[in-house]
């Protein structure tokens, strides 16, 4: 059964018409070694204040990227939404939905009522913007209008592609910052809608767009989101980007080795405006994090979790936690899509190796009866790029396990898919939720004073490959952990306890 909406009646949660206000005991454990080397678990608890802004803001999206696949879909997706826009296909009329997205099609179990399962929308557990209110913009390197630019993309039904081109004509993605370096050669053709000048220069373009944007569309809040072409990983060096006032000190003397990615995260810092990451390449260079850090504005990243590696982390996650143990996994892509023509140049497809490849490393170490110390499985990533299957992404992964008395388990998983499609309802989670973050505050027992969650936004882990998180704190890529992290702690903010699945109330 599903409820559309709720209201938790506790002595420990308070509405009011700007807040609300729950207290939350955190229930955890502290672990100590005895002199004779046992260990010992005491289990602790803490109490923690959560305070929500109930006040939805007027939302701008502004995409780095917004003319390619992803940016063409995700717009044209919520246009059909906002309009009720219906299409015909061969296989009859489609409705516009947002399947995929954690946000609008996912629920969260709230409870029991006499004997059936309850369950709420996921988004109905805090007040979050809806995404047919957000406006939204962005810049592409390429200047086509939205709707050439969805025509170009190849994704969506062209009868679908006829009923909103007209609301997409008009939309003209901003002049934005390109360097040759750090993307493949192949990319030059398209760049033809470029912010010009120093970096210095381009960084303040990028913030002056963001200021005129914000008062053109007399939005609240805006909230930015990369989803441009993977750059190559940017050189990190004491002097250069080790440091929020070297890397700016190295944006003003010009230096090369300031990625175009990095010049957007620090103007929207600097205009105190969130900023995700959904490539694989290192934006998020020290200095950057440090700048962040400081100037207390959310940053999150890196790469979207959409497919393949979405998968990986609930498969092998699976094995690990059955007791099976992955000894090598392979994963193959081909794609034909913008996205698989720049990862054809080695130094691009070097970043996304990278950020493929640390995936499964929390769930072997989570599980030392299998792995010997260092150990780990062979892990291999291979993406080619195929013209022809456009953005029908297909990926195809071998995974091959010991298991009971020196047996073999292989299993073999053929995906294919709109990458596109994947992705689109994944942006549109990562802006709903930075924002949503961006209204939580707390404080734990005695701290004066409500705070923001830190800067880093780690709860945006579940829609991200390689999560980024601060220096020294556990990185957790098992989905089922993302997820019920999120869940979790949203459901803290109403008074809620996390749903420890133990049905006692049905075994006594
Ligand atoms: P795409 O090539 O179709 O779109 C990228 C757009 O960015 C292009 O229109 C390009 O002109 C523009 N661009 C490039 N550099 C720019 C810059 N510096 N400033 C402004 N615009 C710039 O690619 P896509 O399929 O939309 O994917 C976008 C990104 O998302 C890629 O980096 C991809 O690796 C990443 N990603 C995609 C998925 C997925 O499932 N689709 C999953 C994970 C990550």
């Amino acid at each position: 059964m599903l409820v559309d909406s709720f209201e938790v009646q506790s002595p420990n949660v308070a509405y009011s018409d700007e807040h609300i206000t729950s207290t939350y005991e955190y229930a955890s454990t502290k672990l100590d070694r005895a002199p004779d080397g046992k260990w010992v678990v005491k289990p602790t608890k803490a109490t923690y204040q959560f305070r929500v802004d109930r006040k939805v803001p007027k939302l701008g999206v502004m995409l780095v990227g917004w003319g390619g696949n992803n940016g063409t879909t995700l717009t044209a997706g919520i246009l059909a939404n906002k309009h009720g826009i219906t299409w015909m296909t061969k296989d009859g009329l489609k409705k516009p939905n947002f399947y995929g997205s954690l946000t609008q099609a996912a629920t969260v179990r709230v409870g029991n009522y006499e004997g059936e399962e309850v369950y709420a929308p996921f988004k109905a557990l805090l007040p979050m913007v809806e995404p047919n209110d957000i406006v939204l913009g962005g810049w592409d390197i390429s200047g086509m209008n939205m709707a050439e630019a969805m025509e170009r993309a190849k994704v969506l039904d062209w009868t679908l592609q006829e009923q909103v081109a007209p609301y997409m004509r008009d939309m003209q993605p901003l002049p934005g910052i390109y360097d040759p370096d750090f993307v493949a050669a192949n990319q030059e053709e398209r760049a033809d809608n470029l912010v010009k000048g120093t970096k210095r220069e381009q960084m303040e373009t990028v913030r002056q767009q963001i200021r005129a944007f914000k008062e053109a569309n007399g939005v609240d809040r805006i909230v930015v989101l990369w989803t441009a072409n993977t750059e190559r990983f940017a050189q990190v060096a004491e002097g250069l980007n080790d440091t929020s006032d070297n890397l700016m000190a190295a944006i003003d003397r010009n230096e090369a080795e300031i990625a175009p990615s990095t010049l957007y995260a620090v103007a929207c810092v600097l205009e105190g405006v969130p900023f995700v990451n959904g490539s694989p390449q290192n934006t998020f260079v020290p200095g950057m994090i440090d700048l962040a850090v400081k100037h207390n504005v959310l940053i999150g990243g890196d790469d979207f979790k959409s497919g393949q590696t979405k998968l990986k982390s609930v498969l092998v996650d699976f094995l690990v936690g059955a007791g099976i143990k992955p000894t090598s996994i392979v994963s193959y892509n081909h794609l034909g899509n913008n996205d698989g023509l720049n990862l054809s140049a080695p130094q691009t497809f070097r970043s996304k190796e990278i950020s493929k490849s640390n995936v499964v490393d929390d769930m072997v170490a989570s599980n030392s009866i299998l792995y010997a110390p260092g150990e780990h499985p062979d892990h291999c990533v291979v993406i080619k790029y195929v013209p022809y299957v456009g953005d029908s992404k297909r990926a195809m992964d071998e995974y091959t396990s010991e298991i009971f008395m020196g047996g073999r388990n292989t299993l073999v998983i053929h995906n294919t898919c709109e990458d596109s499609l994947l992705a689109a309802p994944i942006i549109l989670d990562l802006v709903l939720l930075a924002e949503l973050i961006t209204r939580i505050n707390l404080k734990k027992d005695e701290e004066p004073a409500f705070h923001g969650l830190h800067p880093i936004a780690v709860l945006l882990s579940y829609l991200t490959k390689a999560p980024l998180v601060p220096y020294g704190t556990p990185v957790v890529n098992a989905l089922s952990k993302q997820r019920a992290m999120l869940e979790n702690i949203l459901r803290a903010c109403v008074g809620l306890a996390p749903d420890s699945q133990m049905l006692l109330e049905f075994k006594a």
